[in-house]
């Protein structure tokens, strides 16, 4: 009997150590995992270079106080506003806790310039923020928040595509709109480049912040570095996470140096956020991801999964009603459960995950190899000529 509390739907199967794309159990059996702890992954499992990184690292020191300067965290952050719109950066242990200070940041800016009033956030209805109390109110779910109440104050909602609702929903109180570019959990579901493009000005127009989460679709995922990218758009605050520790717990909130002021001196801190072991892993991350052509790379594997996934979408209408997504950010909505389909993929060695809307996320590393993405079309197409 487990000790562990059932608050997941765990299958049976457990694995004894990865490499690359594949699993491995106890046995010997090996898995294509194409779900990566989520899109955490993303380079594998088992990274030589991650693995040297962080061993030196680890024979250096671990953890520091960030009462203390800590240069690998300096470097990580210097990396990042590189890289991105951003001109600072503060560190955190989670996706969740990324999103919570987000909303912290935003509020603070407008208490920081005499506009106290001004601290609401405007979220879309379902979408997904983390599972902190904060969060679960952002993403407006009934089943997130059931049996979490009193409710958070402090969020609005709209509903997806309701452009009307949300022009509406902006009052004089709102600081800010808080959306994920790609909707991950709730289906894979991208917002158009000319939408954020047109956030970008209702934002500019009210006054008002605007707050990409890029949680899961950050970190090359999408075949840009940040997926926003696309559009050409300068976010005011961007949370990351997933991808940026490839498998070690690290939680990053982006911002430009506007909203960064108001962040003054104790006014937020993080015993865990930013220490060197998390840091060093980081920066071993980046090196990978702005490697020359690495994220070009992703764009043509990209290219030949969706591809492949159109002709058997194409073969199987009844079965699959749509390929979506972006980079390797892959959803397949499904005419039949997806529950059951990934139980036959499953079955034949190939690990994806669900997500709302019916949806089968499909997430490879993103070094993933050619043959490899052949061998999991195979699957699936395999599975749809099975399916009964
Ligand atoms: C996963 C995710 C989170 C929460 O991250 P945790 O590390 O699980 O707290 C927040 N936002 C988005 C978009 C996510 O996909």
């Amino acid at each position: 009997m487990s000790s562990l509390v059932k608050n997941y739907n765990r299958r049976k199967i457990s694995f004894a150590r990865g490499n690359g794309s594949y699993l491995y159990t106890k046995n010997g059996k090996k898995y294509l995992d194409f779900v990566q702890g989520i899109a955490v992954n993303s380079l594998g499992h088992a990274n030589n270079y991650l693995i040297k990184e962080m061993t030196k690292q680890a024979r250096k020191v671990w953890h520091v106080s960030n009462a203390f300067t800590i240069p690998e965290g300096e470097k990580l952050a210097k990396k990042l506003t590189q890289k991105t719109f951003a001109d600072a950066v503060i560190f955190q242990n989670s996706g969740a806790e990324a999103t919570e200070v987000a909303i912290k940041i935003a509020r603070r800016y407008f208490y920081s310039i005499g506009q106290r009033k001004k601290n609401r956030i405007l979220c879309i209805k379902n979408s997904f923020h983390g599972r902190t109390l904060a969060a679960i109110f952002a993403s407006g779910s009934k089943k997130m928040t059931e049996g979490f109440g009193p409710k958070i104050d402090g969020f609005d909602h709209f509903d997806f595509g309701d452009h009307n609702s949300l022009k509406k929903s902006i009052t004089s109180r709102t600081a800010a709109i808080m959306i994920e570019p790609i909707m991950g959990e709730g289906g894979i579901k991208v917002v158009p480049e000319w939408c954020l493009k047109e956030l970008r000005k209702i934002c500019n127009k009210k006054k008002i912040l605007l707050i990409l989460d890029e949680v899961q679709s950050g970190i090359g995922r999408s075949g840009k570095f940040l997926s926003f990218e696309y559009a050409n758009i300068k976010p005011d605050i961007v949370p990351i996470a997933k991808g940026i520790g490839g498998g070690f717990p690290i939680g990053a909130v982006l911002m430009s140096k506007k909203v960064a002021l108001g962040m003054t001196p104790g006014s937020h801190g993080s015993t865990f956020g930013g220490n060197p072991l998390a840091m060093s892993v980081g920066n071993a991350v980046m090196d990978q991801i702005f490697k020359r052509n690495f994220l070009k790379n992703v764009q043509l594997l990209s290219k030949l999964f969706f591809y492949e996934l159109g002709k058997i979408k194409n073969e199987f209408p009844d079965i699959i009603e749509e390929v979506r997504g972006k980079g390797l950010l892959i959803g397949l909505k499904m005419r039949v459960s997806n529950m059951r389909f990934i139980q036959k993929l499953f079955e034949n060695n190939l690990l994806t995950i669900k997500a709302a809307d019916n949806v089968i996320r499909i997430l490879p590393p993103l070094n993933v190899k050619k043959k490899e993405i052949a061998i999991a079309i195979k699957i699936i197409r395999n599975a749809c000529k099975e399916y009964k």
